[in-house]
């Protein structure tokens, strides 16, 4: 964080405030952990906090420190619009642009109140009076971290802001193996080990609470495998009756994409999942060298991310979509075999 922005955080924070902290729409362990990870220490210091969500959480996350207590728009609509309305400062945490917000978007483009960006996606927009952007950093929990670290208050993280921040490290980073995943990175969670994050526990409480109708979406998915050789690219495709099989419910398709991304070979991975509801068919696109799947999402699928990892959407149905994406390919083979 550079020195004009710590001053106007600190200018901000030099006393209590009512402050909200809001994560991005479809909330993942980043967004869950690094929102509860801020506000926890802001509360401590002092402040009244809030966390919200545009939208629910997955399942695999219920069981972080302070989760219960985080409002979502879907939801608690009314209490929300309050909570916002009458906020000091609005922290916008794991995000770089309002309307990844969904729903909320535009009661946010009306706040008054300053907003605080602490983030890492590429291409932050410019709604800050504080923005604290490293598209360097592993994930929005580690940022935190520095943040505090900047406010001299790590010796007050407790043993809920380390699992918080834990889990928003260790989830954003595939359990610390993406590329993004620095010496720093490691010393950060030496430290919240320290602080009394139970390292071996947390993995478990994410990653090992699989449901059977999740294994068995996973084996449909699996089925669903296409590979394009020619362009090192494989696609997971899910329709919206193969979830209704298999009771889907918010988080299951979590990490499906990285299975078509360990395919020998292939450095671009694209899981298409169909959501009726919305009218929409959701894509997470992922690689590995230095193809930029936050260009191809933005250029192509209304979306964005990182380098490695991005989202977005069509807003045709699965199949239309995927013949879309197929259509897109040809533009992108050297780009696609240029580290082969
Ligand atoms: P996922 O594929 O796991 O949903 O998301 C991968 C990355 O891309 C995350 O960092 C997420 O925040 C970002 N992302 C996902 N969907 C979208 C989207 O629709 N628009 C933008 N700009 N980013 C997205
Ligand atoms: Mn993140």
């Amino acid at each position: 964080m550079n020195k004009d922005t710590l001053e106007t955080v600190n200018t901000l924070l030099a006393n209590p405030k009512n402050i909200v902290v809001i994560g991005h729409k479809n909330p993942d362990g980043d967004a869950v952990g690094s929102c509860l990870g801020l506000s926890f220490f802001l509360k401590q210091r002092g402040h009244t906090t809030q966390v919200i969500m545009p939208n629910d959480f997955p399942e695999f996350l219920k069981w972080i420190p302070g989760c219960s207590d985080i409002l979502n728009f879907d939801k608690h609509t009314d209490q929300v619009t309050k909570a916002i309305e009458a906020a000091d400062i609005v922290f916008t945490l794991d995000f770089n642009a309002l309307n990844r917000t969904g729903n909320l978007t535009e009661t946010l483009e009306n706040v008054k109140a300053p907003f605080v960006m602490i983030d890492h996606h590429l291409s932050p927009d410019d709604y800050a009076v504080a923005t604290y952007s490293d598209t360097s950093m592993s994930s929005t929990a580690q940022m935190v971290f520095h943040f505090i670290e900047a406010l001299k208050g790590v010796d007050e993280i407790s043993p809920e802001i380390a699992t918080q921040l834990y889990v928003g490290i260790m989830t954003d980073t595939g359990s610390f193996r993406f590329p993004a995943t620095t010496a720093t990175t490691h010393r950060v969670i030496a430290s919240l080990i320290e602080k009394g994050a139970k390292n071996s526990s947390i993995h478990q409480n994410i990653y090992d609470t699989n449901s059977q109708d999740r294994m068995k979406l996973l084996g449909t998915a699996l089925n669903n495998l296409h590979v394009l050789p020619e362009y090192r690219t494989a696609y997971i495709s899910l329709s919206q009756q193969e979830l209704d099989d298999n009771n889907f419910k918010k988080g299951d398709t979590e990490g499906f994409v990285n299975y078509a991304l360990s395919l020998k070979d292939i450095v671009f991975a694209i899981i298409f999942i169909e959501n009726k509801q919305e009218g929409i068919t959701k894509i997470s696109f992922r690689s590995t060298g230095s193809f930029s799947v936050n260009e191809f999402a933005r250029a192509h699928f209304n979306g964005g991310g990182h380098t490695n990892a991005a989202g977005g959407r069509s807003e045709k149905p699965l199949q239309k979509a995927i013949q879309h994406f197929i259509s897109i390919l040809p533009a992108y083979k050297n780009a696609l075999n240029h580290d082969a």
